[in-house]
């Protein structure tokens, strides 16, 4: 198990509303004790939040290092809207920095770009399933590491750092590769128009996890979750059965998948009538043990999901949503 602290000199009701609000958005539990008192149940791990003196201690637990920096990072992001400040983490439990080189730049179909990165991701090798892309104000140097955790010239908030998904590892963990969706107004997409092999890039991460594997799997996402359910998919023991329905704007999205003999690969083009939720209504999953649903697309779409699952029976433990961007 490794845990982390940190105490923030902002009272309780200041941040403790904004923490479980978030935290639900993104699907987890969340237990209030009372005012000055919260418990965060995530799928990484969990976040204990108390009142200390006129401030709020921060207790972080996970089962592994990524998915401790990967709790920490969101609450960085969190705490920094609200103070300017980023948390100062004991033991140094903050995001970890990687520095890497494009490779290679490939328009694999109309919305979408791989990038293959070069680097040393031997950090990358046990575990974690996404990581941040660092693009930070005109002219700003890198982040650093200091004993305090990273360092932000300009503040963290005046860094774009959006979580992309490790498409594909090197074996020998020298480059990863990421697709990345292209869609209007998107600042990585007008980054990917820019980029060329040889710059250097900034990353942090790795964490989160990989889409849970069970007997029966049923997975529906948009094009932000291809990289993730397209792992899954491919992942997947070859007795393992289910179906994955992938939204898609273009009908040449679509990738060459090696799936399982028992698992179907729908792909649906996104049509005014059709939501990402609604898709879950074609699973036909099993009764009993065994079965695991996991989504993740726009807010709206994974809130409604949840409802929809939980509407279908479905216990906490059986399926998984996930916010993975925000419209507007
Ligand atoms: C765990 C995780 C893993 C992810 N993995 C991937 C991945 O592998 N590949 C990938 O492409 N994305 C992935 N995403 C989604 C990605 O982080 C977001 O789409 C992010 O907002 C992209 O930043 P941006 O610079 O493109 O857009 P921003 O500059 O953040 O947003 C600009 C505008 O674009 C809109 N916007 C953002 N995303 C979309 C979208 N998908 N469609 C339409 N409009 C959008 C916003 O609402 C905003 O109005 C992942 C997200 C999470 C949480």
């Amino acid at each position: 198990m490794q845990k982390t602290n940190a105490y923030l000199d902002l009272p309780a009701t200041r941040f403790l509303p904004q923490l479980c609000a978030r935290a639900e958005e993104l699907g987890a539990e969340v237990a209030r004790i009372h005012d000055g008192h919260a418990i965060v149940i995530a799928t990484l791990g969990t976040i204990e939040a108390h009142t200390e003196q006129d401030g709020l201690r921060l207790l972080v637990c996970a089962n592994d290092a990524g998915s401790l920096a990967s709790l920490t990072g969101h609450l960085d992001g969190l705490v920094a809207a609200a103070t300017g400040k980023t948390p100062v983490w004991a033991g140094r439990a903050g995001p970890r920095l990687t520095m890497a080189r494009v490779d290679n730049i490939d328009r694999i179909s109309p919305s979408f770009r791989r990038l293959r990165l070069a680097g040393d991701f031997l950090a990358f090798r046990d575990g974690g399933a996404h990581f941040r892309l660092l693009i930070g104000p005109k002219g700003a140097a890198w982040p650093s590491e200091t004993a305090n955790g990273l360092n932000w010239p300009g503040g963290i908030d005046a860094w774009h750092r959006p979580p992309y998904t490790i498409r594909r590892m090197d074996p020998h963990a020298r480059w990863i590769d990421v697709d990345i969706f292209l869609h209007d107004g998107g600042r990585v997409t007008e980054w990917t128009k820019i980029v060329r092999p040889g710059d250097e890039i900034a990353l942090t991460g790795p964490g989160g996890r990989n889409v849970k594997q069970a007997a029966w799997m049923g997975l529906v996402g948009d094009e932000t979750a291809l990289p993730v359910i397209v792992r899954a998919l491919e992942a997947a023991h070859p007795d393992t059965r289910g179906q994955a329905f992938l939204m898609i704007a273009d009908p040449a999205d679509a990738q060459p998948v090696d799936l399982p003999e028992g698992m179907q690969l729908t792909w649906v083009l996104r049509e005014k009538h059709k939501t990402l939720a609604g898709l879950l209504h074609r699973l036909s999953h099993p009764d009993g043990e065994g079965r695991h649903i996991f989504f993740a697309g726009e807010r709206q779409q994974a809130a409604k999901a949840r409802v929809i699952l939980h509407d279908m029976g479905l216990a906490a433990g059986e399926f998984h949503t996930a916010t993975y961007w925000t419209a507007g």
